[in-house]
């Protein structure tokens, strides 16, 4: 059981994946986590990549496992070609690129997520 879905397990969520017949997808934030960051340059400027992460990245897809990019960038329509854009410069195929959360989303990989332990509000 691949290490995604022995946690979603844990969490009791594996059942509701099966549910609704999905696989879930996992959300990857792209400043900071996926492409470098150290100050907004505006919508067209995008850090490089973060090797070990776009690696994950391409774990993950050749799982057949969805990957979105989780961005704020997304919350401005205009913004989302370039995040498009890069994507494609880095080899990554066309990835849905949100800042929506639904019930099928698994994980998300966030340089500014505090995770906590489920139902206590303690920090991991
Ligand atoms: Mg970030």
């Amino acid at each position: 059981m691949a290490s995604w879905r022995k946690k979603i397990f844990k969490m009791g969520g594996d059942a509701f994946l099966n549910q609704q017949n999905s696989k879930g997808w996992i959300g990857v934030d792209l400043d900071g986590t996926l492409a470098h960051y150290d100050g907004w340059y505006g919508p067209a400027h995008i850090g490089e990549p973060i090797e070990s992460m776009i690696k994950r990245v391409e774990g993950w897809l050749s799982e057949g496992i969805e990957v979105r990019v989780f961005t704020a960038r997304a919350s401005v329509p205009e913004y989302i070609p370039f995040v498009e854009s890069w994507l494609k410069e880095q080899g990554l195929p066309p990835l849905k690129v949100t800042n929506v959360k639904d019930f099928q989303m698994i994980t998300l990989w966030d340089d500014r997520c505090v995770s906590v332990e489920t139902n206590t509000g303690v920090p991991k």
